[in-house]
């Protein structure tokens, strides 16, 4: 069997790191901040849509469209040959694996826990069950899989083949949407605190694990930390005025360098990181 180190040796090259927080950078999301300070626009949204959202968020690394690592979050579920889904799959895996056991210390530090018993991931309306991140958390991934539990199902049951065209483009428009109401709870908290490690593949918007977060804070879990593997990020945004921000995020988490050893929770060379 592969070494992990030998399957996360596919993205040499190609890791790019989320920004720390800081000038230009919105400290909840990480991601563009064209104000300068504050939050963004989405994380606005959050906050004021949301009766609760996730206690901190950790990023793996920048999916800068286009580039290896979002195309692979995307080819690992969506690809319709089981070959091509492959290869993203287990380095996606690896690269899960690597970094959880580098840094989940760093999440459960920032929610102010121990660790997290319980871990879980945001369900899809629009990808068939079982997702393959959940195979991933569940099964493939050793650190996780002893403590998964599937905690959220969609409030409406899961896409299939024989949803219209029409159907399906209302789930992903919905998908967007920062609604706690999405998803529902299957299991009741013990009583105790239980925090919940939440794990999604891409942050776009922050729809999905922040109304997933809403809705676990609502059944009674906390703290409630969560990970995406891949900071979705345009170089291209279509905004007007944003592309020379873009820019400078881009060339500033270039300068920075991938690195295993710090993430964007605990990366100290913050002053690399402002832009
Ligand atoms: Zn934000
Ligand atoms: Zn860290």
């Amino acid at each position: 069997m592969a070494r992990i180190s030998d399957l996360c040796a596919l993205y040499d090259g190609h890791l790019l790191p989320v920004l720390p927080k800081g000038n230009g950078v919105c400290p909840i999301c990480h991601g563009l901040l064209s104000s300068g300070t504050g939050y963004c626009y989405q994380c606005k949204e959050a906050q004021s849509k949301l009766p609760a959202t996730a206690d901190v968020i950790g990023f793996i690394a920048l999916a800068v469209k286009g580039e290896q690592l979002a195309t692979d979050l995307w080819v690992y579920k969506s690809s319709r040959a089981h070959e091509a889904r492959l290869r993203p799959q287990l380095g996606l895996s690896a690269v899960l694996w690597r970094w959880l056991s580098l840094h989940e210390s760093c999440l459960a530090n920032a929610s102010g826990v121990d660790g997290f018993p319980l871990v879980t991931t945001v369900p899809s309306a629009i990808h068939r069950h079982p997702h393959p991140l959940t195979t991933i958390v569940s099964s493939t991934v050793k650190i996780t899989s002893d403590r998964y539990i599937e905690l959220l199902k969609p409030s409406e049951p899961a896409y299939d083949a024989a949803c219209s065209e029409h159907a399906r483009n209302e789930r992903v428009m919905n998908e967007r949407v920062m609604n706690s109401k999405r998803y529902v709870a299957t299991r009741t908290p013990t009583g105790n605190p239980e925090p919940v490690l939440i794990i999604d593949d891409t942050f776009t918007s922050g729809a999905h694990i922040q109304s997933a977060a809403a809705c676990l804070s609502d059944a009674g879990y906390g703290p409630i930390a969560a990970l995406c593997i891949g900071r979705h990020f345009n170089r291209r945004p279509e905004k007007r005025g944003y592309i020379q921000f873009a820019e400078s995020y881009y060339r500033a988490a270039r300068q920075l360098g991938w690195s295993w050893d710090e993430c964007s929770l605990c990366n100290t060379c913050t002053s690399a990181g402002t832009i």
